[in-house]
């Protein structure tokens, strides 16, 4: 029994079930039918070539993705600059692509249990998984790609969060007669920062991002409430003005998203491996989550295999990259948030500017 069972449907679980594929296995993924909306994500240039290394650059066309100019910002004072670092890369609809890569799996073959899993054992060299109607799989390995839920990381003692933050989002259909720019917008305020991106199919994703604790009153369910936040701001306030939007905003109900940062202490157990959001959650603020989904799912495909080889080498070098990266990540994210200095005494800012 050499079988690689895949948890979750997410771009992480995809990568990985792609680069088995790839390397002449055939997994089993274990993901229900179930569409997590698109928020406005951009996809870096790193996550394209990612993409391309999967051999899915094909995927990406005028339906899923817009090539991105960049991102302007206003953070550390009132001016509205290009941020550097964000050009070259794509505005995505994440839920349309992941669609495509499902079916471009599913076309190779892919055998797919339409099920959540709901528990895991392990066993002396495989893993037995628990199936929602109540069957049960063994494995050989397991990738547990089943994002910010982490299947294997309950009780999540291995795993810390560092905040509570969270997106109280809004998307829009864009009028035909708007000029709809293909750049982000992100504008730090006393609550946290706001952040809009244009979505293909001229749409537009407009989120709030702070902590739980912080959103005020009402604005987390009530458009006319969410709108007054968002008019107190400089360029979003500017941009939903012009885009003819300030009606739909005070109609719509927001949506709310966790973001919050949650950091492992190891990803690789027995034969259980962790990847993308379910190995580490990342502040959305450096737009690399799907990157990393991308890179990490990838990787684990490999370490799998040799796990299953007993070959723990590739598991353990695979525990320490990604380890590594996201103290990189951290220390970048300290010194974006270290930038905006004209919010010191905020609870936000504050939370962010104490020392780890
Ligand atoms: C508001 C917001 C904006 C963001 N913007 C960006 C951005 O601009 N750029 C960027 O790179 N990243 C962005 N991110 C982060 C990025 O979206 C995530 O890091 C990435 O989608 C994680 O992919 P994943 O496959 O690990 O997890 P997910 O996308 O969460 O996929 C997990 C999958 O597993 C399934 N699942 C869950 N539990 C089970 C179970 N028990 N059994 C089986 N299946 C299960 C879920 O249904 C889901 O399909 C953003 C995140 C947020 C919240």
């Amino acid at each position: 029994m050499d079988r690689i069972v895949v948890i979750g449907a997410g771009v992480a679980g995809l990568s990985a079930a792609r680069r088995l594929a790839l390397a002449g296995h055939s997994p089993v993924l274990v993901a229900p039918d179930r569409v997590v909306p698109s928020r406005g994500e951009t996809l870096s240039a790193t996550a394209v070539s990612f993409l391309d290394g999967l051999g899915w650059s094909a995927l990406i066309d005028g339906d899923t993705a817009m090539a991105s100019q960049g991102r302007f910002s206003i953070w550390g004072d009132s001016a509205l600059r290009r941020a550097t670092g964000h050009e070259h890369g794509a505005h995505i609809d994440r839920s349309l692509l992941e669609g495509r890569m499902a079916a471009s799996l599913a076309e190779s073959g892919l055998e797919r249990f339409a099920e959540a899993a709901v528990g895991l054992e392990h066993l002396p060299r495989g893993v037995r998984i628990g199936l929602a109607d109540g069957r049960w799989l063994d494995a050989a390995a397991v990738i547990d790609a089943s994002g910010r839920a982490a299947l294997s990381g309950v009780p999540a003692a291995d795993r810390r969060r560092l905040d509570r933050l969270v997106c109280a989002y809004q998307v829009h259909d864009v009028p035909d007669d708007a000029e709809l720019a293909a750049a982000t917008l992100v504008e730090a305020v006393e609550l946290g920062w706001w952040y809009m991106a244009p979505m293909p199919g001229r749409r537009m994703m407009t989120g709030l991002f702070t902590d739980s604790d912080l959103l005020p009153a009402g604005a987390a369910k009530d458009g006319g409430l969410w709108s007054d936040v968002a008019r107190k701001t400089i360029a979003i306030a500017a941009r939903l003005d012009s885009l003819g939007l300030d009606a739909a905003c005070n109609a719509l109900s927001p949506q709310v998203a966790p973001a919050a940062s949650i950091v492992p202490t190891h990803l690789v157990e027995g034969r259980v491996l962790r990847s993308g959001d379910a190995a580490a959650s990342l502040d959305p603020l450096g737009a690399n989550g799907l990157s990393t989904a991308l890179w990490s799912g990838s990787q684990a495909a490999k370490a799998a295999l040799a796990l299953t080889a007993d070959d723990p080498a590739p598991a353990r070098a695979y525990e320490c990259a990604f380890l590594e990266g996201i103290a990189h990540h951290l220390s970048v994210q300290r010194s974006l948030y270290a930038v905006e200095r004209r919010f010191t005494d905020a609870s936000f800012w504050s939370r962010r500017h104490a020392s780890p």
